[in-house]
């Protein structure tokens, strides 16, 4: 059976000038998404786009998934496709629609036509497929104000269309239509989901990662780039940065007073990760603090990393609880992955007792201690990139 995935457009619709850019990044990035599982031919009419595979026996469970995960569409629904001919329009539906009419006691078919030309009125259509709906499945009823399921039969100008459930998309907008920024991938549950959730908000990412080698492992930078394959679903490829840290870390060990070394830690990634962004094209860099989660994200601690870096931050946990981000590490499948037990380079390092009221003045007095300048252009230029999810 002919099948196509229909993709309803969610905020951009309402984007005035920019709708046109706005749609158009979002059929390039769903054509992109598409291209590995098999050739589409997208189209687009009313804010409603059309995915059709160009050839048979393309996997159509799969091509679903990678739709409901192309940020900009609010809804997400499959439809079988046959000819304009009630027959062919009730033989469809009886077949294609057998999971869901099984699976409900109660229906409605509603219709719209394109072509004016079709013999039958909307009404008169829904209410002959109806009918015949009930003669095969019996144990229906139609119910025209809360049905359990709803189809609707389009007869558009090429063919019919017969539409399964809709599901909820991915929501937010096409990434790359707000530009780019860099997000600190850390292992962990937290920098995942912050992310994602920046990519849904139309960010293009690059992923910088610190090391530090032999105290972190060659399996803890797997599972970090194991993380970047997981978002490169929702986000196309992502180009990863791994910064070699151990230098640097181990200068701040041997040099700084333990209570400021991860706020001194902290800053020196933000210098490093503000420097690749730039040469990398973004505005922006991303972080999964969340306010008062350890003694680094206290409000004093995020203050002063912050002054340390060239770009602003964005930090779309700051304001959840640890549940509410495991919810949707959970959703978007990080979780599994950011639990396995590696290491981490902050967790090597980690001094017993953390300021968590950090000073600028005491930090910056720690910090002249410490040739970063030095160390910091070394890391960068040891830095090597990784691109993922091509
Ligand atoms: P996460 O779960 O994301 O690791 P966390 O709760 O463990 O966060 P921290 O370890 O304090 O918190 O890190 C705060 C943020 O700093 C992380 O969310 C991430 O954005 C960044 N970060 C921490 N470690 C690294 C690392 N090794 N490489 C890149 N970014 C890091
Ligand atoms: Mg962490």
């Amino acid at each position: 059976m002919e099948e196509v995935i229909l993709l309803k457009m969610g905020e951009t619709v309402l984007k005035g000038l920019n709708r046109r850019s706005f749609e158009a990044r979002f059929l390039r990035n769903l054509k992109n998404s598409l291209n590995p599982i098999g050739p589409f031919d997208i189209s687009i009419s009313q804010s409603t786009v059309y995915a059709s595979p160009a050839e048979d026996g393309v996997d159509m469970d799969a091509a679903f998934r990678a739709a409901k995960r192309v940020f900009g569409a609010v809804a997400v629904s499959r439809a079988a496709v046959c000819a304009k001919d009630v027959d062919a329009i009730f033989n469809t539906a009886k077949e294609y629609l057998r999971p869901e009419l099984m699976s409900v006691n109660s229906f409605k078919v509603e219709s719209k036509r394109a072509d004016k030309t079709f013999p039958l009125t909307s009404i008169a259509l829904s209410q002959e497929i109806g009918g015949r709906l009930q003669d095969v499945y019996p144990h229906l009823k139609p119910d025209m104000h809360h049905p359990e399921f709803q189809t609707d039969i389009e007869i558009r100008d090429t063919a019919a269309y017969i539409h399964a459930r809709s599901h909820p998309g991915a929501g937010g907008m096409p990434v790359g239509s707000n530009g780019r920024a860099a997000v600190l991938l850390s292992g962990g549950i937290d920098s995942p989901v912050a992310a994602w959730m920046m990519a849904k908000r139309g960010l293009e990412l690059i992923c910088v990662h610190f090391a530090s080698p032999p105290y972190t492992s060659e399996r803890a930078l797997d599972k970090v780039l194991k993380l970047a394959g997981i978002l490169t679903e929702w986000t196309g490829p992502i180009g990863v940065f791994i910064v070699p840290f151990t230098q640097i870390q181990t200068a701040i060990r041997d040099s700084a007073p333990g209570p400021y070394n991860t706020v001194i830690m902290r800053r020196s990634m933000m210098r490093i990760a503000s420097a690749l962004a730039k040469q990398n094209h973004c505005g922006a860099l991303i972080t999964g603090e969340s306010l008062g989660q350890v003694a680094s994200q206290t409000m004093q601690a995020i203050t002063i990393t912050e002054d340390a870096a060239a770009l602003p931050v964005f930090r779309p946990l700051i304001g959840m609880d640890k549940e509410e981000i495991v919810t949707l590490a959970r959703k978007i499948e990080t979780f599994e992955t950011s639990i396995l037990p590696y290491e981490d380079c902050c967790t090597v390092f980690t001094p017993q007792h953390p300021k968590t009221k950090p000073r600028l003045d005491e930090t910056l007095t720690a910090e002249a201690l410490i040739n970063f300048a030095e160390l910091e252009s070394q890391a960068i230029l040891d830095t090597e990139k990784q691109v993922i999810g091509i």
